[in-house]
């Protein structure tokens, strides 16, 4: 008897339908998994079994037990599916009905004694079960929250194959999750670093909040206890707030990497990466043998903090096309998964290889070759894409024993936003979104000087000989400074500052 069971696959960040078919004949006894498993899930044959056996139900072993992933193009990984297998075999040997499952999408991890284990991506399976006209979905108990995040569709969560398998035969129906039960407000705090709690570095906050406003990449170069990090880590809650859709969209990602707590149903706050310099190409832009998402794509609409930058190496080689693009591509045999990276990049780098160049407190103890090696690292692409560059000296004595408040993040947000909007406003229609995006075609139309402008880029593309790809770079930040401060026309005290931000290698 043939039973077909509908499950569904990740591709990337989106799950696709697959229907888990299973026939038992006569013939000799096996089990055979056909449809391009991985060998994760050729796994699934022996959880199967012993989950049905532990559960006082009858595997047919005696028969032959046929079961096909289709479509059988597409290459299907991991646990999801030792659920809807189980229940095809049961009811393909006859021992329950399968009508209760029509338009139910099902999904979930066996352990042996039948448990119902979490699986990643139930998100991106709630979503696309919404979006085929399924009327519920069959997931893990301790999913279903998550699931939840997805609107009109009924979530029945599955703790025991028992459960199911009672419900299946209408002896104990399980209840549909009760929305309201779900706290999808409320549940985290707020960003953990504030600038308040920065204390001085107030040229440094200032070119943070002029990065956030127009979308910029940072580097900060800085000796060691300056207090980098804590600025890096303060820049998320300066973003503007995010939209629900890009809360679900995160949320997609989080849970396709497996990082989503347990208790956080929804991300509803913008992501801070900070991966170590030993990192994998791999494990920065996404990959492996079951490709997931890198951190790139993990920092989406948040912010990637690389400290220590030049010890990343031939690694920042790949973040060229995710930084350009924003999304990642990774191809492989059975098909080309793509995962978004619209992330914000703050680097940090010392000044030298002891870090103490130019400190004023602690000497330097680097020959000159060493610190030109150590820059030169830093040159190339990547340096390109970065159109902030600080300095963040140490902050002496009296400002850290300062204990009065600096201006809180939420303050600096609202500004941010409203520079955000007057972007929105200048690009509706097109794909950008922010000043940071603009080409330099993009930068001639939009960026006009007047008089007095212009000659102050005049004098200063003569004086510190700024290149072409300096110059534009100056007249976006310019716009963003102008759009901070509310202003059509950039006048001279904002193309003053944007000059500051500039690297003292180009
Ligand atoms: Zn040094």
């Amino acid at each position: 008897m043939l039973a077909i069971v509908k499950s569904c696959a990740l591709v990337g960040v989106d799950a696709v339908e697959i229907d888990v078919e299973v026939d038992v004949q006569r013939g000799m006894p096996a089990i055979s998994l056909v449809g391009l498993p991985s060998g994760a899930v050729k796994e699934s044959k022996d959880r199967v079994r012993s989950a049905i056996r532990n559960c006082g139900l009858r595997f047919p072993s005696e028969r032959r037990v046929t079961v096909n992933l289709a479509p059988a193009d597409l290459r299907k990984e991991g646990p999801a599916y030792d659920l809807p297998i189980a229940v095809g075999v049961l009811a393909a040997s006859g021992q329950i009905p399968l009508d209760v499952l029509e338009g139910a999408l099902i999904l979930g991890e066996l352990s042996l004694d039948g448990s119902v284990r979490h699986v990643r991506g139930v998100s991106a399976a709630a979503y696309l079960a919404h979006s085929l006209g399924y009327e519920r979905i069959f997931v893990p108990e301790g999913d279903a929250p998550e699931a939840s995040i997805i609107p009109d569709i009924e979530i029945v969560p599955v703790g025991h194959l028992i459960a199911l398998v009672e419900h299946l035969l209408d002896l104990d129906c399980i209840p549909a999750l009760d929305r309201d039960s779900v706290t999808l407000e409320d549940n985290q705090p707020g960003y953990p670093t504030d600038f308040a709690d920065v204390k001085g570095q107030e040229h440094v906050k200032r070119a943070l909040e002029v990065a956030a406003a127009g979308g910029h990449n940072v580097l900060m170069v800085g000796p060691p206890g300056a207090g980098k990090t804590l600025l890096a880590r303060a820049v998320p809650g300066i973003l503007p707030a995010l939209s629900l859709d890009e809360m679900l969209e995160i949320t997609r990602i989080h849970s396709v990497a497996d990082i989503l707590p347990e208790d956080v149903p929804l991300v509803r706050h913008r992501p801070f990466r900070s991966p170590h310099h030993t990192i994998s190409q791999a494990g920065l832009i996404g990959g492996g043998s079951v490709p997931g998402p890198g951190e790139v794509s993990i920092a989406h609409r948040g912010v990637l903090f690389l400290d220590e930058l030049p010890e990343f190496g031939r690694t920042l080689e790949v973040l060229r096309q995710p930084m350009e693009d924003k999304f990642v591509t990774i191809s492989r045999a059975s098909g080309t998964m793509r995962f978004p990276s619209n992330f914000m990049l703050i680097a940090a780098s010392n000044p030298c290889p002891c870090g103490y160049y130019g400190d004023g407190m602690t000497a330097c103890t680097c020959s000159s070759t060493m610190i030109t090696r150590y820059r030169q690292k830093l040159s190339g692409p990547l340096l390109d894409r970065i159109d902030i560059h600080v300095e963040v000296p140490r902050v002496d004595y009296d400002k850290l024993a300062d204990t009065r408040r600096g201006e809180p993040s939420e303050t600096i947000r609202e500004r941010v936003q409203a520079a955000r909007d007057r972007q929105m406003a200048r690009f509706s229609g097109s794909s950008l979104l922010c000043n940071a995006d603009m080409g330099p075609r993009r930068v001639q139309e939009v960026v006009t000087l007047d008089e007095a402008g212009s000659a102050l880029m005049r004098s200063a593309m003569q004086q510190m000989n700024l290149s072409a790809r300096a110059y534009h770079r100056v007249l976006k930040l310019s716009r963003t400074i102008a759009d901070l401060e509310g202003i059509g026309q950039i006048q001279t005290h904002h193309l003053a500052e944007a000059l500051q931000y500039r690297s003292r290698a180009q």
